[in-house]
């Protein structure tokens, strides 16, 4: 399938749409008539009379579809170009949605964060009745899906009211893992192999946060919440543990701090030991991840630990004293039938954590999984959306409701991933990058800090070096680029 694009330049925002309804496929864009041979969806802009008139056709195979063409009378700007963006594509949903019988559940949003339009709609005083017709008829989004929204931007709205414009939130990555999971994109480094590196690795990483913390203290900054992922950061050694969450409690200020997150993530890599140093240290929140209580579909995914491992560490977490912990489960994963997903969301529910994540498989090409290209299309949406409907249901008649909600490209049928939490719990640090209300400021290889504007909208992003050796051997202009911060703040000031 091909985008044709005639007189207008939304190319972009038609190529996603249309790669929801052909999962897997490169989509080009081009601005070449002569390629209507191919299966294309075609969309034209024509200036008529103080407005402009919008055709659309869409040919597949044997079949063509053209929409009736629309006649948009605004002036020209931002807000003609967004009416233009809205109408071709509810006219290529239509004639996609008929050729190939798939009715992609988010409509046309295709963004990544279909909440914040809605939270924007909930701020600007628009009634619910109002929004959900908006949602259900300008945006063709489904009525479960609009409700999922509509509960997640309240509830999100209470964590982002936690923050100031000179707010901001800590990432510490440790990007080492024991093994490398099938569906996995991220470059981590296996710590068998990295071993050696890993004690410069923490001594750096220390340097690094001292930095950030000596410059975040110059600007007066209020650390809100700190975040330590990666990778896994529990493939540290406990003393290592130890080295870098005192070093944040020795260098920060803690004492706006909302929320302490290690991600402690693999059963395998998890020992009383560490949870004890994880716990002593302040630490406030962690993530267990199961991803999956079916062992052979966690066999298929390369994780080298037991259902039995992460319902033992699990127990181990709740009796040293953990009360905020989160689990991962992912829908879509090869070989999870409806009935194992559904029976992993029930031992998840019985077995009580505050936090529930429901993620929906992302195919990356650098993934394993994306590279030998395994998932298979239709079905598999379908089915994956049953599971996510049926997450839904089943942790909303627990107590648990979902309070931030993004989608990622190449999931499988195009799903969201959802964090669900018990009253009060929230993960604040999951809705503050994801709402980009305020600086993330980051440590470590891989990381890359986001600069948030004070009360603006700019954002500026740092990126310290992906490999560990690489952050290492260049770990000076790891500390010069910290300077960037400095800049962005005198530049646009802190109010
Ligand atoms: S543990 Fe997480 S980061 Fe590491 S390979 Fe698995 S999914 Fe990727």
């Amino acid at each position: 399938m091909i985008v044709i694009i005639d007189g207008h330049n939304y190319g972009y925002e038609m190529e996603c749409l249309t790669r929801m309804f052909f999962f897997g496929e490169k989509v080009p864009v081009t601005d070449d008539l002569s390629r209507m041979g191919e299966d294309y969806v075609y969309t034209r802009l024509e200036e008529q009379n103080g407005g402009v008139k919008l055709t659309a056709r869409v040919c597949l195979g044997q079949q063509s579809l053209e929409e009736e063409p629309q006649v948009i009378r605004c002036p020209a700007g931002e807000e003609r170009d967004h009416e233009c963006e809205r109408v071709f594509g509810v006219m290529v949903y239509h004639m996609l949605q008929k050729l190939t019988g798939k009715s992609p559940e988010w409509g046309i949003l295709t963004g990544i964060r279909p909440v914040k339009l809605l939270g924007q709609f909930i701020s600007d005083g628009v009634s619910k009745e109002e929004i959900f017709r908006i949602f259900e008829q300008d945006y063709l989004v489904s009525p479960q899906k609009v409700r999922l929204a509509y509960e997640t931007a309240l509830h999100e709205k209470f964590v982002l009211n936690q923050s100031q414009p000179d707010s901001y939130s800590l990432y510490i990555s440790i990007p080492f893992c024991p093994s490398r999971c099938r569906y996995c994109s991220f470059v981590s480094q296996d710590i068998e192999r990295a071993k050696k590196l890993v004690p410069s690795y923490v001594r750096r990483l220390c340097e690094e946060l001292k930095r950030t913390a000596d410059i975040a203290k110059e600007l007066g900054l209020k650390l809100k919440t700190v975040y330590m992922g990666g990778g896994t950061p529990t493939t540290l050694a406990p003393s290592q543990m130890d080295m870098v969450l005192k070093c944040v409690r020795e260098e920060f200020d803690l004492s706006n701090l909302l929320e302490f997150t290690v991600e402690a993530g693999r059963p395998d890599t998890i020992t009383e030991e560490k949870l004890q140093v994880i716990l002593q240290n302040g630490v406030t929140r962690i993530s267990i991840n199961p991803q999956t209580f079916c062992q052979p579909v966690l066999d298929e995914i390369g994780r080298l630990h037991t259902v039995q491992q992460t319902i033992d560490v699990y127990h181990l977490a709740r009796n040293i004293g953990f009360d905020n912990i989160n689990m991962d489960l992912i829908a879509g994963l090869p070989g999870d039938s409806l009935e194992t997903f559904c029976a992993s969301i029930d031992k998840a529910v019985e077995l009580d954590p505050e936090n529930i994540t429901v993620h929906t498989l992302s195919v990356k090409r650098s993934s394993d999984f994306g590279a030998q290209s395994e998932i298979t299309v239709k079905e598999e949406a379908e089915l994956t959306a049953k599971m996510v409907e049926y997450a839904g249901k089943k942790l909303m008649e627990n107590g648990y409701f979902p309070y931030y909600l993004y989608r990622q490209k190449n999931t499988v049928g195009n799903l969201e991933n959802t964090g669900f939490c018990k009253a009060g719990k929230e993960g604040y640090y999951n809705v503050y990058i994801m709402d980009e209300i305020h600086t993330i400021l980051a440590a470590g290889a891989g990381a890359s800090t986001k600069l948030k504007q004070p009360g603006g909208t700019l954002i500026k992003r740092v990126f310290n070096y992906k490999y560990p050796y690489e952050y290492l051997d260049r770990f000076d202009e790891v500390l010069n680029r910290k300077k960037q911060i400095l800049e962005f703040y005198r530049k646009y000031g802190k109010k």
